[in-house]
């Protein structure tokens, strides 16, 4: 267990012998409390329309620039029937953020679906943002057992740098949500994104403690990518690490120190790091990952779910994946 001095002085230390010993220790270290295989979550991103304006956010609801769609429940449905022949066990729903009843019952009644024609096999995490405890109850009474909400940095002066203070973001709110996901019975997964804007390697560690201090069952971490249609775009130019390779350094070193914080999660491989390095996903599976998120939303509506700029996968036909792992098909892949 490393304390918060130890994880600064890791950070910053730039020594590449460190960092694989670091990371070989931490594959070691999810193997045996997580076992060799990866556990696999389809990821469908079923609307981009969004009633928020986080700063950095392609999807925010200030970008007139992008095409809005919601996807028919028949094309979810669609997608979760491919997901389940080819032996995803898991999968997930990631929307913007709505909160209206036509959203809500949507969402509830797609979820039912999923569980009924996959006799309750298929796994249903979801990611539609912060909504309230009875909505969240109605989603999760209807077959959902996952619930992703990342607190985007653990900080609260940090927090408002990278959203709107208004009645629609609120860091107070966005921590609660995560606690009342916990309180209903989701497995609940959060993470942040590093080498925002004006970061200190302090907030790296802090956000890692809180990581543990949440006591959440996964991760999903990644780099800030910026996206020319957003307001933080014009801070591109203060992140600390500018160089591609020192941004993959980060992302390994957070994920194999987490991995020592908290051996028994799951934590993603996520897609932001395909931008940064084209093996930048394999490399974090052998640095304490243990979850790759496919993606499985319809190509021809994945240019519009553009987050940031570069987004991977918006060509590339990502079902047909190759890893040096066993991929466990057909299972939830639960922690304990
Ligand atoms: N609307 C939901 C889920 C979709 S957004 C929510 O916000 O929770 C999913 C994640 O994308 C966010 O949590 C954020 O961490 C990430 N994201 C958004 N913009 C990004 C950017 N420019 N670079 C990297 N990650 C970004
Ligand atoms: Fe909407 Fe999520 Fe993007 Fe914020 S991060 S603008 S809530 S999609």
């Amino acid at each position: 267990m490393f304390t918060r001095e130890e994880i600064i002085e890791i950070l910053t230390d730039e020594s590449d012998d460190n960092l694989s010993l670091l990371c070989s220790d931490a594959h070691r270290i999810r193997v045996e409390n997580r076992g060799e295989s990866i556990f696999l979550r389809a990821l469908i991103e079923f609307s981009n329309r969004c009633q928020k304006n986080c700063l950095y956010c392609g999807l925010r609801s200030s970008n007139i620039d992008t095409s809005r769609y919601i996807l028919s429940e028949d094309q979810i449905i669609a997608c979760a029937v491919k997901s389940y022949n080819i032996g995803y066990g898991s999968i997930v729903l990631q929307s913007g953020e709505r909160r209206d009843r036509e959203f809500i019952s949507f969402v509830t009644k797609v979820i039912k679906e999923i569980k009924r024609f996959s006799d309750n096999k298929l796994g249903i995490t979801l990611s539609c943002g912060e909504q309230n405890e009875e909505t969240y109850r109605e989603w999760f009474e209807a077959g959902a057992h996952r619930y992703l909400l990342r607190f985007e940095t653990s900080k609260e002066e940090n927090y408002y740098r990278l959203h709107p203070k208004d009645r629609f973001h609120s860091y107070s709110d966005r921590i609660n949500a995560i606690k009342t996901l916990k309180k209903i019975g989701y497995m609940t997964g959060s993470g942040f994104m590093y080498n925002l804007p004006n970061e200190r390697v302090e907030d790296i560690a802090d956000n890692l403690l809180f990581l543990k201090e949440l006591n959440v069952d996964m991760v999903g971490m990644g780099p800030y990518i910026p996206h020319h249609e957003t307001p933080l775009y014009e801070e591109r130019n203060l992140v600390r690490l500018k160089e591609k390779s020192d941004i993959m350094k980060l992302a390994l070193k957070s994920i194999a120190i987490l991995r020592h914080l908290m051996p028994h999660i799951n934590i993603a491989s996520t897609t932001a790091l395909q931008v940064i390095d084209n093996q930048g996903r394999e490399k974090a599976l052998a640095s304490g990952a243990n979850v790759l998120m496919p993606n499985l939303t319809p190509d021809t509506l994945r240019e519009n779910y553009s987050i940031y700029d570069n987004k991977p996968g918006v060509k590339e036909d990502s079902e047909l994946i190759s890893l040096p792992f066993p991929i466990a098909y057909n299972e939830w892949g639960d922690t304990i």
